[in-house]
Order: structure tokens, then sequence, then C-alpha cells
């Protein structure tokens, strides 16, 4: 059974990273979703509530879970019995940190291997970054972010 684990900050979840999770679900037997989170960063959304918007965007993909971590993805990956940690790549910029990570995470546990997916053109420019700052800007977000985290950033936006 190939286990892996795709961690990120999903802060918020995008099409971007659901495009990733959608390859990696028909690559692997089963698919973490991992959302990394560290007790005295406050982050745009809680944990809970990123987990909650990736939970209402992957109905209908059932070998996919939803999960929070703190601390190492690798310990984490090890406790979870899993041989792979998806990221995705956009463009040359994320290369050079996405290299580093991976071979960090190689010399920490050299079983599990770093495997790295890119989206379609379409997706390949969404960021959690940019998708908070157009929607601070009161900018419209509905093309980015499935439709589940639309109403729910909106709504947040609001309130
Ligand atoms: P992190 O804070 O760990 O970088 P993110 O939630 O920003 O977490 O991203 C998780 C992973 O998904 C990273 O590997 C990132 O490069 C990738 N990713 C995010 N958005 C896209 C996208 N639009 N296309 C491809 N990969 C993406």
């Amino acid at each position: 059974m190939k286990i892996a684990i795709y961690p990120g900050s999903f802060d918020p979840v995008t099409n971007g990273h659901i495009d990733i999770l959608k390859n990696a679900a028909g690559i692997f037997d089963k698919v973490i979703i991992a959302v990394a989170h560290n007790g005295e960063k406050k982050g745009f959304l809680t944990p809970e509530e990123r987990v909650m918007l990736i939970e209402k965007s992957i109905v209908g993909l059932d070998n996919v879970e939803v999960d929070t971590f703190e601390g190492l993805t690798i310990e984490y990956a090890k406790k979870h019995n899993a041989q792979i940690l998806i990221r995705g790549l956009r463009a040359v910029s994320d290369f050079e940190y996405e290299m580093q990570l991976s071979q960090t995470n190689s010399a920490l546990c050299d079983e599990i291997k770093t495997v790295f997916l890119t989206t379609k053109p379409k997706y390949n420019f969404i960021s959690s970054s940019n998708i908070k700052e157009i929607l601070q800007n009161g900018g419209d977000i509905s093309k980015f972010v499935p439709d589940a985290v639309c109403k729910y950033l909106k709504n947040k936006e609001l309130s």
C-alpha cells in the first residue's frame, strides 16, 4: 500500500492544491493532506477552519484523508507509514526552496521520498497568499478556490 502525505499550510486551500491532490490520489493508494500548524504562529485561518474547508473541497475523493500536525513532516510521515511526500511546483522560484526541503527530509529519513507534481497551467499562478491579498482588497476569488472556500471567506469578510 503506497501512502503519500501532502503537507502544507493550506491557508486557505486553493484550486491549485486540489489539482495536485487529485493527481496524487490517482497515483497513490492513500493520500493524507496534512495541515501544518505551529502553536505560536497565528495563520489567517485556524487549523480547524482549514481542515473544514479542505473536507468540503474533496468530496468524492475516497482515498484522501485530512489531518493536522505540528513538528517535523518526516516524523508525521513515519508515524503514518507513508513512503512519499507530495509537494507542488509552480515556477522556478519554488524550485530552490522545495529542493532544499526535499534534500533535508532525505537526510533525515532516506526511505521517504519526495514526489513533485505540477498543476494545469490555469492553476499555476495561484497561491494562498495571492488569494488573501485579492480578498482583502475586495476582489473576486471565485475562479481560484473551491466553492466552499469562496463562500466561507466572503461571509468571514462580512462578519
Ligand atoms: P507551504 O507553506 O508548506 O509552502 P502551501 O499551502 O503554500 O504550504 O503549499 C503546499 C504545497 O503546494 C507546496 O509544495 C506548494 O508549492 C504547492 N502549491 C501551492 N499552490 C500551488 C499551485 N497553484 N500549483 C502547484 N503547486 C502548488
